[in-house]
């Protein structure tokens, strides 16, 4: 459906409006849909609900849909990031309508008698286009997960083969599907979503998780985080930690995710990681060690401290194995001052200056500080906004805002 001239005008005219109180709108409307249809708790993240991180995602989406809305494909990448999480997560097209529904109640709500009929009727137009636009984005997603080869539809029982302890916070999980069947391949740095039942949750928790290795073996390891340093803790990732063995049966979506190493491009390769933020890193770094390239790798990794830093062994013995690698790491409070580490405290400009050559692709993902500093800095290098890729682990809409606030 195209949308009038009309329609057009009056939602492009509702923006300003929309950057106010977008994230009121979206905590009502996510009040009053979970009120109304507690099953979608099944799928969706409650702890970004909690902190507001998921509806600040959603009134960032809702504001850029309403100041392109005469551009929509613009919007397309964005689009495509959140589909890959919806994808994974089960979000189906019989979602939209309830949804759609209460978007548009929750914008009356807000704005009471400023929301007029007309305006609500120009956005009832205007999400339903919208959301066919997310729906035939997601179909071809769907397709394509259940038609790969080893593939699937939704979620899968996959067989705990490994648990293996990498630091004092981060271990990971090798999984392979029940009865040896065949797993599909993926792209180093794309996640998997883990489905898990805690006894006495009423709902299912989902949460992502970055496969942590190169595809083409017959497992996917994970690399989980203990959450620990905020109460309430960590619900899934500690759960994960204490009572999911080797052995066990967990629940897993087919690997989706757009940030992924574009592994037939040649230029430097700079893999930049904080924290738990190396797993994707990792998936990358094993990719191109099976490759055999010459291309020129620098793996730089942050961590709090030596008994934090997960890997470290294992990336070192991938980056040997290179022909042209290189690897760094520091440690913001290193336990041991004199041991070997390449920068104390936080990753600095003029440590990223020497070590990262101006036509350098730069994949990074780590904590939204981290993040914004690195990206921040890599700009001021001089690095090109495409040669700039990251992930950071929570729902993308609520970091561009936060990017485009720091600048
Ligand atoms: C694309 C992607 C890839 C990811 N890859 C990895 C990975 O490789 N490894 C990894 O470890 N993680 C990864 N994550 C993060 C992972 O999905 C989870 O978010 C993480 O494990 C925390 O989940 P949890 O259930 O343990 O914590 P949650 O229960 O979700 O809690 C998370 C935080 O929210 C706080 N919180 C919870 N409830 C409230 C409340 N009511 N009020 C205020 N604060 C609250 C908790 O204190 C905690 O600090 C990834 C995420 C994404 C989106």
């Amino acid at each position: 459906m195209a949308l009038s001239k009309k329609t057009i005008d009056i939602i492009k005219s509702t923006a300003p409006v929309l950057e106010v109180h977008g994230v009121t709108i979206t905590s009502v409307f996510y009040k009053n849909m979970f009120a109304n249809h507690p099953e979608l708790l099944n799928i969706f993240n409650h702890s970004n609900q909690s902190q507001g991180r998921q509806q600040t995602a959603l009134a960032n989406m809702v504001y850029a849909a309403a100041q392109n809305i005469d551009c929509l494909e613009s919007l397309l990448p964005a689009v495509k990031m959140v589909a890959h999480k919806h994808r994974g997560l089960g979000v189906k097209p019989e979602h939209y309508p309830i949804v759609g529904q209460h978007l548009l109640g929750a914008i009356k709500e807000v704005l009471g008698d400023a929301a007029t009929d007309e305006i609500i009727d120009a956005w009832a137009d205007a999400y339903g286009v919208i959301a066919q636009v997310f729906i035939d984005v997601e179909a071809d997603m769907y397709e394509a997960a259940e038609e790969q080869a080893g593939g699937w539809d939704g979620f899968k029982e996959f067989t705990v083969a490994d648990k293996v302890k990498e630091s004092d916070v981060i271990t990971s999980f090798y999984l392979k599907a029940v009865n040896g069947k065949a797993i599909p391949t993926f792209k180093p740095g794309q996640y998997i979503t883990v489905r898990i039942h805690i006894p006495g949750e009423t709902y299912a928790l989902n949460r992502q998780y970055s496969l942590s290795c190169a595809p083409g073996r017959d497992y996917f390891r994970i690399s989980v985080k203990r959450e620990a340093d905020f109460k309430p803790n960590g619900k899934v990732s500690n759960f994960l930690h204490d009572h999911i063995f080797v052995g066990d049966k967990i629940e897993i979506s087919a690997p989706a995710g757009d940030f992924y190493l574009e592994i037939e491009e040649d230029a430097p390769l700079s893999l930049i990681s904080g924290g738990v933020g190396l797993t994707p890193m990792m998936s990358m770094l094993d990719a191109i060690v099976n490759t055999n390239s010459n291309r020129k790798v620098t793996f730089i990794h942050s961590a709090r401290n030596e008994a934090l830093h997960a890997f470290a062994a294992e990336a070192m013995e991938m980056t040997e194995k290179l022909a042209n690698g290189e690897i760094y790491y520091g440690y913001e409070n290193p336990i041991n001052a004199a041991g070997i580490h390449h920068f104390t405290g936080y990753i600095s400009q003029e440590f990223l200056a020497e070590k990262v050559d101006k036509d350098t692709i730069c994949y990074i993902c780590g904590p939204v500080p981290f993040l914004k500093n690195v990206v921040n800095m890599l700009a001021s290098l001089g690095i090109p906004e495409t040669n700039i890729r990251y992930e950071f682990f929570g729902p993308a809409m609520a970091l561009e805002k936060e990017k485009q606030e720091a600048k």
